[in-house]
């Protein structure tokens, strides 16, 4: 985030920080709290947050040697000591919120903060959307509403702004006192109050009372009429507020007439006067009523208001990545362009490290709050910091502005641009479309984006990592954590799983043979890798790979061993797989003499880690045995340690285990599939993310009539006239003919049952009842129905559903 020159004491003053540093009077203008922002530099504050599993003084020392040099933190990590400028406190997250509060203080100019249960990130683009032909806005960008979100946004205002939107989100009590004091809003919108109360707060009243503490200084607040929530807003807070026809006592009446995509609002405020809004959708009509609100406090008239409102347009609320033309991945980011969000743009295309080249296609760039020329050197910068390989500049200013920059390609309208141009010039690389609405940059992804009707597997990386700090959050906080990755990453992809994984400091990855080791090493990752299913033929790669085996049995070790001495090496890690119960590899009782013989004073090898795996650890009905089965490697890993005069890593639990058996977590733990987002039961699975949804497109839709048959074997009879939708998607991608029975997929939200028998490469689904038409997205599985789903009704587990996804469905990764 931006932020003014601000000096070593106003930072001091502010975050009430002791200062202990080498130069007290530098000045700063950027904040940062992601360690991993190619943006950091020397002019930029580093708050060292500490979350639930990760700490930022982790980073210090790494970020020192990239230049920056000015830090807050509540210790200065041994290391760093005397190295920068550390700003002591006792809470980094309080200290970045008062930091923000102090930084607001300097500006005076009116603030809308938007609150409810449902729409207020829309509310807050519609606004920017509907104001800013006349104001500089500064709003909050996407969705950052939250303890964190909102004091970086506020960081990003500078002098030339004259207008503020932002919106708060809160999940408990006690928190929007916080934001109240941060945003300091002299305008309220209240988009809408959910009937229920959620988890956080004990009632309904005790879940409004906290949202409306927003509106504590507000000289007014919008909101629909509603008695009961009117009286819990703070005292001195003045309302302006609107109903439908036919409910009293409002300020405004609207009444909506819905017409063919459209609907008219007859409003009926001062002069009555009427406005048609681009939807039919009640949500949509109840945001764009309360922008309504909005320009009508800022006395719009009736023209104006219905002239901007004509063209309000549905919103992306993340950041779309899609699938594009000769293997790009292209990022959608094409209703938008004002500096903050390309800040966040350019962040969020470093963390695809899907492809080395980067490109990026920028529109003019509007409502920054800088001088032109002042803008477009800050545009440089960054596009510098974030090493883009390529930037193609669309529009009058841009072109001019950055005509010198290196690799640059300038296009003075999008029109110019696609008449010129030639898919062949994109290949392998992530390109960011990004651009401000009025350039129609959605003409340009149309010819970016892969429309082969190819079936791709998307796997959400941040839905990974959320699930392994689901299980660290469960562990003892020195516990260590391998992530398995065999079998392509449970047929989610292994290069890209185990790269995210040791990006999160990783103890361990584990595969199943050495050939699928020896590929991640070639991939460039370091993280230490045991090989679970050595075989004896590969040793000598996987010593070359600095691949760990697991040792199994006294023939596999005597193989290793040889193989040691041979190359004479010195203490090589080996792993030590006692069989306490399972009956596939491992040592059992009576091999422990021969084992302790064979490694007692061996220097060729050293032992790394002792290890078991439970058989039955999902399963309460065989707790006995796996508490024996504990027993047993506690007994025989004792003896061990003590006869080898050793210290190893000692595991035995998978995921299951984590959830039933954490008393039995020793040093560290296997985790598998509940990284891939299937828990030990539903309730743990519900804390759970899913990464992975299979994604394809409607290659035909056909109506067929009573006494029709569909597919192979006739299997399936019409009754009646029925639309079905043919999807380039069957058993030979990994969907089980099996499922054809109860199977289904998801089109436009809605369940389309499969019709028929799943056929090698195809299946047919009924769409009789859904509005859909062909190249629409079809939902294989996902969200619904999950691979649990699946898995249940075909009499099998989800680790077969997913390890059985064919290798010829393409995986596409992202991050969120
Ligand atoms: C696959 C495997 C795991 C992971 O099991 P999950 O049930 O997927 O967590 C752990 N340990 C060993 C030895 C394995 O083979």
């Amino acid at each position: 985030m931006y932020v003014l020159g601000i000096k070593t004491e106003n930072i001091t003053t502010a975050t009430k920080a002791v200062f202990k540093g080498l130069q007290p009077d530098t000045e700063i203008d950027n904040v940062s709290i992601d360690s991993r922002s190619l943006q950091n530099n020397s002019g930029t504050l580093f708050f060292a947050l500490q979350g639930q599993n990760k700490d930022g003084h982790v980073f210090i020392s790494e970020l020192i040697n990239k230049g920056v040099s000015n830090f807050v933190v509540t210790n200065i990590p041994k290391a760093a000591e005397g190295k920068a400028n550390f700003f002591v406190v006792d809470d980094t997250q309080k200290a970045l919120q008062d930091f923000a509060t102090y930084y607001r203080q300097l500006f005076n100019f009116p603030f809308i903060a938007v609150t409810g249960s449902n729409g207020k990130t829309i509310v807050k683009e519609w606004l920017n959307y509907l104001l800013s032909p006349d104001y500089d806005i500064i709003r909050s960008p996407k969705s950052y509403n939250s303890q964190i979100g909102v004091p970086l946004s506020v960081i990003g205002i500078n002098q030339k702004h004259n207008l503020g939107v932002f919106e708060a989100g809160i999940s408990t009590i006690n928190e929007m006192e916080k934001l109240e004091n941060i945003i300091r809003p002299t305008i309220g919108v209240l988009t809408n109050i959910g009937t229920a109360h959620d988890e956080g707060f004990a009632s309904r009243e005790e879940k409004i009372t906290e949202k409306l503490k927003l509106f504590k200084n507000t000289d007014v607040v919008i909101l629909q009429k509603n008695e009961a929530v009117e009286n819990l807003l703070p005292e001195k807070a003045k309302t302006f507020t609107w109903n439908y026809e036919g409910e009293s006592g409002a300020d405004v009446t609207i009444t909506p007439k819905k017409e063919k995509g459209n609907t008219l609002l007859q409003v009926n405020y001062k002069q009555p006067f009427e406005v048609t809004i681009p939807f039919t959708d009640d949500t949509f009509i109840e945001n764009a009523i309360n922008c309504l609100m909005v320009l009508l406090h800022f006395n719009y008239d009736a023209k104006t208001i219905s002239q901007r409102l004509a063209t309000l347009y549905p919103i992306e609320l993340r950041l779309q990545i899609k699938n594009g033309i000769n293997n790009c991945t292209v990022i959608d980011d094409s209703y938008s362009s004002d500096y903050q969000s390309l800040k966040i743009a350019l962040d969020f295309l470093e963390q695809q490290k899907t492809h080395q080249k980067k490109t990026v296609i920028l529109s003019d760039i509007f409502q920054s709050g800088f001088d032109t020329d002042e803008l477009y050197l800050k545009v440089r910068q960054l596009l510098t910091d974030n090493n883009i390989t390529r930037v193609i500049g669309i529009g009058e200013t841009i072109t001019k502005q950055l005509a010198d920059f290196p690799n640059f390609y300038p296009y003075k309208t999008t029109q110019e641009f696609l008449a010129q141009f030639n898919p062949n010039g994109y290949q392998d690389e992530t390109i960011l479309l990004k651009g401000a609405r009025s350039f129609r940059f959605e003409e340009i992804l149309v010819l970016l984006e892969d429309k082969t009707h190819e079936t791709v597997l998307e796997i959400n990386l941040t839905a990974l990592i959320h699930n392994l700090n689901f299980y660290r959050s469960r562990l003892k906080p020195n516990t260590k954590t391998m992530g398995m990755v065999k079998a392509f990453g449970y047929g989610s992809g292994s290069y890209e799983i185990a790269k995210a994984l040791s990006h999160h400091k990783i103890d361990y990855l584990g595969v199943a043979f050495s050939d699928e080791g020896v590929a991640l090493r070639n991939a460039g990752i370091n993280t230490a890798i045991i090989v679970m299913n050595p075989e004896m033929s590969a040793f000598s790669a996987m010593i070359a790979y600095k691949l760990e085996p697991e040792i199994y049995s006294i023939n596999e070790l005597q193989a290793f061993l040889n193989i040691a001495r041979k190359k004479n090496l010195s203490e090589y890690p080996i792993h030590i797989k006692l069989d306490t119960g399972m009956h596939r590899l491992g040592f059992e009782e009576n091999q422990l003499e021969e084992l302790i013989s064979l490694l007692h004073n061996n220097n060729f090898v050293s032992v790394k880690s002792i290890f078991s795996h439970l058989s039955a650890s999902d399963d309460g009905q065989f707790s006995d045995f796996t508490h024996h089965q504990i027993d047993l490697f506690e007994k025989w890993s004792t003896r061990l340690m003590e006869a080898l005069q050793i210290n190893p890593i000692r595991h035995i639990l998978n995921t299951s285990g984590i959830y039933n058996y954490p008393e039995a977590q020793y040093d560290m733990v296997r985790i598998g599939i509940g990284l891939y987002g299937v828990g030990n039961d539903a309730e743990e699975t519900k804390r759970l993310e899913k990464i992975g949804t299979l994604k394809t497109t409607i290659l035909q839709i056909k109506e067929i009539t009573a006494g029709e048959s569909v597919g192979y074997s006739r299997n399936f009879m019409a009754t009646e006239k029925i639309k079905i939708a043919t999807i380039p998607v069957g058993y030979a991608d990994g969907i089980a003919r099996a499922w054809s029975k109860q199977g289904y997929v998801s089109i436009k939200g809605k369940k389309a049952p499969v019709t028929g028998n799943i056929c090698m490469d195809m299946m047919m689904v009924d769409v009789t009842n859904i509005d859909c038409k062909e190249g629409d997205s079809v939902e294989v599985f996902g969200k619904n129905p999950s691979v649990i789903d699946i898995a249940k009704a075909i009499n099998t587990i989800p680790y077969e559903v997913l390890t059985g996804i064919s290798q010829r469905v393409k995986r596409v990764f992202y991050k969120e």
